[in-house]
């Protein structure tokens, strides 16, 4: 099927960008168009008007400074996945990109795309939560920043306004001590997840837990920040018992997982018991010196 004929614009400048957007309220961004454009052809979404970002270059690239590395709405995935820096200073990010789709797909993909469409089952979105990153938003007024667990509102929702950007989300760099790890269960890989988990962990004197964050995906209508688990390893050393009830907590607690046709809530709640103990495992280990 094809789409239904809309309005194309393609400016140059965020600036424009942002005056067309407040002009059209009908209007929706177009970035990478790796979703967008499958659900006009579907006819699941039929905006009046496009918005391309594709020419707006102020919107694409990686820096850091004072110990933070933002990465621009427009970066697409495999950019983010060669570079030396995220690899070095973000690993947990660098770790999750190859589980993005296929190498065609996360080529045109972007970053701000894939966080603004909030699918539950995407791998940044609970990146973005376990890294704490900080969400850049932009409309004519002005700019703002939102924690990533406040973005993410619902199913395919967020705490964007209308004719609001993401321009940009910040990642804090790899503390001292610091380990990560990510980890999914998909029927093919490149498919989309049936569980996914991102877990952050620091040590502080005397090997213990100083600051545990877990994010698991696909088990809810957003990424989920496994509150039970991250606080059964809070302040205690991350032994294999301690990681073990940490696992099953989550698979418990932290989760009301939906059965579809891709798995059922049973299943999914064994994946994260086993994909969380595993994640943590690695996280624990690299924040204690092991090699990645
Ligand atoms: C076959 C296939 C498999 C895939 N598998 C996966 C997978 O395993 N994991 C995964 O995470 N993703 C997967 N994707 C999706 C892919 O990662 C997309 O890149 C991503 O979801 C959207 O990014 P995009 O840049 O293409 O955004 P677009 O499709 O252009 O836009 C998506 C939505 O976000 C809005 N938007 C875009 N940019 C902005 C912005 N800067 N500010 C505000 N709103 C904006 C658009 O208006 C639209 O509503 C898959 C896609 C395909 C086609």
């Amino acid at each position: 099927m094809k789409p239904p004929p809309f309005e194309y614009h393609s400016p140059t400048s965020l600036a424009e960008a942002l005056a067309v957007l407040a002009d059209r309220t009908d209007a929706k961004p177009l970035a990478g168009g790796q979703s967008l454009i499958p659900a006009m052809n579907f006819r699941l979404a039929a905006p009046a008007a496009l918005v391309d970002l594709n020419r707006i270059d102020q919107l694409a690239g990686i820096t850091e400074s004072e110990g933070r590395i933002r990465i621009g709405a427009m970066t697409r995935h495999r950019a983010v996945e060669r570079d030396g820096r995220i690899a070095a200073r973000a690993p947990l990010l660098a770790e999750a990109m190859p589980h993005i789709a296929h190498p065609q797909i996360r080529s045109r993909g972007t970053i701000g795309g894939s966080l603004a469409h909030a699918d539950p089952a995407a791998e940044l979105p609970a990146v973005m939560v376990a890294l704490d990153a900080t969400l850049v938003l932009q409309d004519g007024a002005g700019e703002r920043r939102i924690p990533a667990t406040e973005f993410f509102t619902g199913l395919f929702a967020t705490a964007l306004r209308p004719g609001e950007l993401v321009t940009a989300v910040e990642v804090p760099a790899l503390a001292p001590r610091t380990g990560w790890a990510f980890d999914e269960f998909s029927r093919r890989h490149g498919d989309y997840a049936l569980v996914g988990v991102a877990v952050m962990l620091s040590l502080r004197g005397q090997g213990r837990c100083d600051r545990v964050r877990i994010a698991l995906l696909s088990v809810g209508d957003g990424p989920v920040l496994a509150g039970s688990a991250m606080e059964t390893l809070q302040g205690t050393r991350p032994t294999p018992e301690a990681i073990r009830e940490a696992a099953e907590r989550a698979a418990r607690e932290d989760i009301a997982p939906p059965s579809d046709i891709h798995a059922s809530e049973s299943y999914r709640r064994q994946l994260v018991r086993v994909l969380t103990r595993r994640a943590l495992t690695r996280a624990a280990a690299r924040a204690a010196g092991a090699r990645p």
